[in-house]
């Protein structure tokens, strides 16, 4: 089959690698019909944290797609059922899973689909991928909801969710968010549904702040000037009540701690793939602030956050700006990545 291969910084492939097949009976193969490119996958792209996959791996962890072949052993889900799963690979079994926390798997070693923690389990931007521990993985897909609306619950809108959630808002709260990247900006249409004032959207790419202010939010220009002073001048001094961190360096992580006000909270889902980096720790400390961040768990999000979906509450598909074929791919990260051709969220079609 074809599929997307990692072959060094900023060199991703179009390659035929060997089809996936049932491996333990509680998997299943699925024909991807939708992948994406994620905020994630540019970690990998970008060689931060060293290698975090071998040279030819399958990249990609959001996908869906029609189950093709069964393991003897499921039970749920069946041939030519329509699915979509989470990008953390956990077993649903194990103490971990059994608490909720999922991203925590003991069996898989906390394995995520195209990465190389843990368990190795090849990624979705391919035509076919091996889902294991497929009943309690594989979500069923309505037949009227379009792949757009139903992909991102795998990732992204979850991870979007659960940020705006972790910030604890109430009715009335000023929310900054940082970045309108894809999470950032579903952390937007989040933020909205725990009835805050204001949105404020910090970016510096004008074209993702204009989707942001159609999503209610006030945009801030990040070149305009340091985006705290600027955040606290929109909040009479004070400062956000709610800080939602979508971006994941160290810049914007700092920022969120010197924006948000005092007693506040920051909530954070980018990703931090180096082992330590230095923050505000004194301002973090005087300022009484809660920081919550971490892997979000989207196997808990997929059934709750499908009606808010289905009901238009939540309007992932719009952040959608290219669909191309997977041969095209390595086209897709460079334009998502240098956020050019105004890209936000880059779909892919086997
Ligand atoms: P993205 O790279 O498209 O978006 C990041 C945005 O941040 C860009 O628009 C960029 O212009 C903007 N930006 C850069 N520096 C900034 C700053 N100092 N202040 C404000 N904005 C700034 O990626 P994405 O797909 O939206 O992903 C965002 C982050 O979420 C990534 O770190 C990704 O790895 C992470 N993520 C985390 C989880 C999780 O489970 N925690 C899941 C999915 C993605
Ligand atoms: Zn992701």
């Amino acid at each position: 089959m074809k599929a997307i291969t990692f072959h060094g910084v900023g060199d991703v492939r179009v390659e035929d690698v060997a089809d996936p097949k049932i491996v333990d009976p509680t998997d299943v193969v699925l024909r991807i019909t939708t992948s994406a490119v994620c905020g994630s996958d540019l970690h990998q792209y970008h060689g931060r944290g060293g290698a975090l996959v071998e040279k030819g791996a399958v990249m990609g962890h959001e996908f869906m797609g029609v189950v093709e072949e069964v393991g003897p052993a499921v039970r749920a889900v069946r041939r030519g059922d329509r699915v979509v799963a989470p990008f953390s690979v956990s077993c649903g079994r194990c103490d971990w899973c059994r608490r909720r926390l999922p991203t925590q798997c003991s069996t898989t070693g906390r394995a995520v689909f195209g990465g190389r923690f843990g368990r190795v389990f090849p990624g979705g931007q391919a035509e076919r991928i091996r889902v294991p521990f497929a009943d309690h993985l594989c979500e069923p897909v309505p037949a009227d909801m379009p792949d757009e609306d139903a992909l991102f619950l795998g990732d992204i809108l979850s991870t979007a969710f659960f940020c705006a959630e972790n910030g604890g808002i109430r009715p009335g709260d000023t929310v900054a968010v940082f970045g309108a990247g894809p999470v950032g900006l579903l952390a937007m249409q989040s933020a909205q549904l725990f009835g805050p004032a204001r949105v404020l959207a910090v970016d510096r790419i004008d074209y993702r702040l204009a989707l942001a202010a159609e999503f209610g939010a006030e945009p801030v220009d990040l070149d305009r000037g340091d985006p705290a002073e600027q955040l606290r001048a929109l909040t009479g001094g004070a400062g956000p009540d709610v800080v939602l961190e979508c971006v994941g360096h160290a810049t914007p992580f700092t920022q969120a701690i010197e924006a948000v006000r005092a007693g506040g909270t920051v909530s954070s889902v980018g990703v931090y793939v180096e082992t330590s980096m230095a923050f505000p720790a004194r301002e973090a400390f005087f300022k009484d602030l809660t920081l919550r961040m971490g892997i979000c768990t989207a196997r808990n999000y997929i059934g709750p956050l499908m009606p808010l979906v289905r009901l238009g509450k939540l309007r992932p598909a719009r952040i959608v700006t290219h669909t191309m074929a997977l041969a095209e791919a390595p086209r897709g990260y460079s334009i998502f990545d240098r956020k050019e051709d105004r890209a936000i969220k880059v779909l892919l079609r086997p």
